[in-house]
């Protein structure tokens, strides 16, 4: 049995100052944490004029009604463990969200019915479908059988074949599990791989829908575990079955809800610009260079919790060298998004999935349109999404990606009148599938704590909310 390694920290000591970069849900789940567990001496710096971080739900007025839109993150599901525990420290509820509807199209616009078997009727099609739904049985049988332990938050030990961290089944949420299973080792091979491995190819037509579209990458770039930690087997039947939480203010309210109840809400406008942490093995405070409206200002810190992408920390930080080499490994997607307003009464009803656009040699091209507001019906502005990166081709340019995404947009029959707002993000931070295979992740967990420095955010498990706040759970309840 594999000896138990877990770093539990008994010299706690709740009168430390502790330093949080960043106001995102990394940042505001941390910060929570913290104060449920008596620390009430932290200090979250925000760069924004805003928390919530790529949580962003913009107001936007139509009909002479201000209502939210999502420019980042949309949507959780029944496993959004610590997502939930946010919202109840904040009193917000996902119950209030608009439904989530969809249909679908091929590259030319034209509506298509890919999954099901009675509109445009084949027995080839039906065949397919067939052997899809055995297929996607087989993964749910296997992810729990041969890949036990898959499903738990972040990837300590995984590329030894061991599990250790935060279970995000729903009998068993957010409890500390670990095992050996070596069977876990072929999680660092790239998705499209693993599904070849184990017979399942067809489940990439299910999976690519809520994982390539909402800018997750591409599956023969990205190691099956990211793909698999994020749309375990019961999140992705409850997106297959469109039971998806959505909030009635957005996702960003889930954290300035909570922001607004913690002791010490966010500094916003305020830049952590430069760190300088005593030598490994010296005593002394971490200096934090921060800057705001006032100027620059040094302040002193015993710890600190890092939520920024890990590649901009050893930027600004006074970052050793094993931090500087792991941390240029990290890969981020770049996704693209628009808010689109269209012409009265000729945009879309529901939202749209191209699935066709959902494949490299068609970067640039928009793969889904959200539409929020059903009642708004034509009038409601959709946000359009498209990836212009893939690792192995040269990216396509912003400006071609914009072009595409509203020439894609007219051949489904909605000219955008005006991009109401527009952004690129750095999005979904992972690392390669030899990266991964060469055990970055127990590179990144051997550093935890070194110069009182704690590594969390996206790239701990996942770039989506409900990973992010569990990291931040995973690392106040190991380290804290
Ligand atoms: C278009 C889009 C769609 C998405 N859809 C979903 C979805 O449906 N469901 C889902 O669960 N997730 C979704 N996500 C992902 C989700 O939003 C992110 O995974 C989550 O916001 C990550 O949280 P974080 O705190 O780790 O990072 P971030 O949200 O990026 O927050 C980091 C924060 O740090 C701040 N910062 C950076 N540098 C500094 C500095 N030097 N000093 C001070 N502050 C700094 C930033 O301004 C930012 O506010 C989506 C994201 C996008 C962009």
């Amino acid at each position: 049995m594999w000896r138990k390694t877990e770093v539990i920290n008994n010299m706690t000591n709740l009168n430390e100052r502790i330093c949080i970069i960043g106001g995102g849900p990394a940042g505001i789940s941390a910060a929570m944490y913290l104060q449920k567990k008596g620390y009430e001496n932290y200090e979250i710096y925000e760069k924004l004029n805003k928390v919530g971080g790529k949580s962003y739900s913009p107001k936007i007025m139509v009909n002479g009604e201000e209502r939210s839109y999502e420019t980042g993150a949309i949507m959780g599901a029944i496993t959004y463990h610590a997502v939930h525990e946010v919202e109840e420290f904040g009193g917000t509820t996902h119950a209030d969200g608009p439904n989530m509807r969809r249909m679908y199209r091929d590259s030319s616009g034209k509506e298509i019915f890919p999954f099901d078997p009675k509109k445009d009727f084949s027995v080839k099609k039906t065949i397919d479908l067939l052997r899809l739904k055995k297929q996607m049985k087989k993964l749910v049988e296997i992810m729990n059988t041969k890949y036990k332990g898959y499903d738990c938050y972040g990837h300590r030990g995984v590329a030894q074949g061991r599990y250790s961290g935060l279970d995000k089944s729903v009998d068993n949420a957010l409890n500390h599990i670990e095992g050996v299973n070596p069977n876990l080792k072929d999680l660092a091979l790239p998705f499209d791989k693993f599904c070849k491995l184990n017979g399942v190819e067809d489940v990439m037509k299910i999976w690519i829908g809520p994982y390539t579209s909402f800018g997750y990458g591409y599956f023969d770039e990205i190691p099956a575990a990211y793909v698999m930690k994020y749309l375990d087997t019961t999140t992705a039947i409850e997106f297959v079955n469109m039971r998806l939480w959505t909030w009635k203010d957005g996702t960003q309210s889930i954290y300035v809800n909570a922001n607004n109840k913690l002791l010490h809400p966010a500094h916003l406008n305020t830049e952590v610009v430069k760190v300088v942490r005593p030598a490994e093995g010296e005593e002394g405070k971490i200096q934090v260079t921060i800057r705001d409206a006032e100027g620059e200002r040094v302040e002193e810190f015993d710890k600190l919790i890092v939520t920024t992408p890990l590649d901009w920390f050893a930027r600004f930080a006074d970052a050793r060298e094993e931090e500087k080499e792991l941390f240029s490994k990290i890969i981020h997607e770049k996704y693209v998004d628009f808010i689109a307003r269209f012409d009265e009464n000729a945009g879309p009803t529901i939202s749209g999935y191209i699935f066709d656009n959902m494949t490299y040699d068609r970067l640039g091209h928009a793969m889904v349109y959200y539409h929020r507001w059903e009642d708004l019906e034509a009038n409601c502005p959709s946000v359009v999404y498209a990836l212009r990166n893939h690792l192995g081709s040269e990216d396509v340019s912003y400006e071609y990606t914009i072009d595409t995404m509203m020439n894609d947009m007219e051949l489904c029959g909605f000219p955008v009148k005006e991009r109401l707002y527009e952004q690129e993000t750095y999005y979904c931070p992972h690392v390669s599938p030899e990266d991964y295979a060469n055990g970055w992740y127990d590179k990144l967990e051997a550093m935890q704590g070194k110069q009182n420095t704690f590594y969390a955010g996206e790239i701990i498990s996942f770039g989506d909310m409900e990973d992010t706040c569990a990291a931040s759970k995973d690392i106040v309840s190991r380290f804290f």
